[in-house]
């Protein structure tokens, strides 16, 4: 069997990653087990614990990392973010694709540890459409929205180092788009 393959997605935050995942898997077509992370981060409304996030202390998120479990960490406007490891390459082994959402630090580390990994970078439309986007999610308070906006302008400044850019002008045509790179992976 075929291994299946690992996709990296990244983007600043708020471009829409998360809106463009669920287009993805309406449109059926691409099936992949999406990498949920461990994060310090509190839940936002509505997000469910192994769903959405492993939501865990600071404490419970360093014992990880000095006990190996993580494929990569980093720290992100003031709370760490980390992929689980075993999990991955379980799902790999069976021939099923891995979408990781992560942010561009965490990239760079699965590309030196796993450089068959596909990147995709989603890019907003212009800096405009990005801060209205996070600002109309309404999940931070205004200065981690500021903190927030410029990380996302250094972020932008890494679009280079992935294999696509996907502009997420619509979420389904984005979906589109990448669905037609994960397809193309598997040829
Ligand atoms: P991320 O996962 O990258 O942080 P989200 O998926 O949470 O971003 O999207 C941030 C906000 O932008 C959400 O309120 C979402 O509904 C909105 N959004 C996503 N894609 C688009 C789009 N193409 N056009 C307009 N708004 C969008
Ligand atoms: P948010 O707080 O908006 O959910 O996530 C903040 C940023 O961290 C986003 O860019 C998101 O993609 C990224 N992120 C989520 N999980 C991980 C992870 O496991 N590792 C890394 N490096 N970044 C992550």
């Amino acid at each position: 069997m075929e291994k299946g393959s690992l996709i990296i997605l990244s983007g600043p935050s708020g471009v829409g990653k998360g809106t463009v995942r669920q287009a993805l898997l309406g449109l059926g077509g691409v099936d992949f087990y999406y990498s949920v992370s461990m994060t310090t981060r509190k839940p936002r409304p509505g997000e469910v614990d192994g769903r959405d996030y492993i939501f865990v202390s600071p404490e419970e998120f360093q014992r990880n990392i000095d006990n190996g479990n993580l494929l990569e960490w980093a720290e992100f406007v003031g709370n760490r973010y980390g992929t689980p490891r075993d999990i991955i390459e379980q799902w790999r082994g069976k021939g099923r694709d891995v979408l990781l959402e992560i942010e561009t630090n965490g990239a760079k580390q699965v590309l030196a540890k796993c450089p068959d990994a596909i990147s995709i970078f989603i890019v907003p439309p212009n800096f405009e459409a990005l801060e209205s986007r996070i600002r109309g999610r309404s999940t931070e308070d205004e200065p981690t929205i500021q903190r927030r906006l410029a990380k996302a302008r250094a972020e932008l400044l890494l679009q280079d180092n992935y294999q696509y850019k996907v502009l997420n002008d619509t979420p389904l045509r984005a979906a589109e788009e990448i669905k037609s790179i994960i397809l193309s992976s598997h040829k």
